[in-house]
């Protein structure tokens, strides 16, 4: 299957290497210049599983704890990010508003959302429809809710909404903060050529 065998292009020289399943403590190496190619992600069903749970469960943290307060007509109203959004989509051009839904929600959570479907129908040894699918639309979503992309997204939408609004030094925001590290750590725990390996019978 082509899925299984991929290849993987040294960065420093651009030899082609075959990805394989690595014993663990392991590192693969370019064959011509001796630069790292991958290493062994140990236990990385469970441990990307735990992470994706904790994400999501920050993920609403961050959603149902006020991030804004602004104040209107006298009083000062506390609102979620969500709203803050579309204050900023009547404040500022749409796609600014798009661009940071999509970054700082939208694509985060579909991802984290794909990896529990996915990772946790293989824990509980039950086929659930789509699941090859669904990773597939994960790989394709990590590099859009990497660190830097979620960041960017929530620092736009800080240094905007800050003229319209004050952040609170509350939950959501440290929920936030605390998403940064999950996805970081997402990223080097998921190995997906040992996801794809298992999940092939
Ligand atoms: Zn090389």
């Amino acid at each position: 299957m082509a899925m299984s065998q991929p290849l993987i292009a040294c960065h420093d020289c651009d030899l082609l290497h075959q990805v394989k399943a690595l014993p663990p403590k392991c590192t693969a190496r370019c064959t011509r210049c001796g630069a790292l190619l991958y290493v062994h992600a140990p236990d990385t069903l469970d441990r990307t599983l735990a992470i994706a749970i904790t994400g999501l469960v920050l993920m609403l943290l961050a959603n149902i704890y006020p991030f804004l307060s602004l104040e209107s007509q006298g009083t000062i109203l506390e609102t979620t990010l969500i709203t803050g959004v579309i204050i900023l989509s009547q404040q500022s051009p749409l796609g600014l508003a798009i661009l940071v839904l999509l970054t700082s929600m939208l694509v985060p959570c579909m991802f984290l959302f794909a990896l529990l479907y996915t990772l946790g129908s293989m824990k509980i040894g039950k086929s659930l429809p789509a699941r090859k699918r669904l990773f597939r639309i994960a790989l394709t979503l990590r590099p859009w809710s990497m660190t830097e992309v979620f960041l960017l997204g929530i620092l736009v939408s800080v240094v905007k909404l800050s003229k319209l609004a004050s952040i609170i030094p509350g939950t959501a925001l440290f929920a936030f903060l605390a998403l940064v590290f999950v996805l970081a750590a997402i990223n080097t725990t998921l190995d997906p050529h040992v996801i794809w390996e298992k999940m092939d019978p």
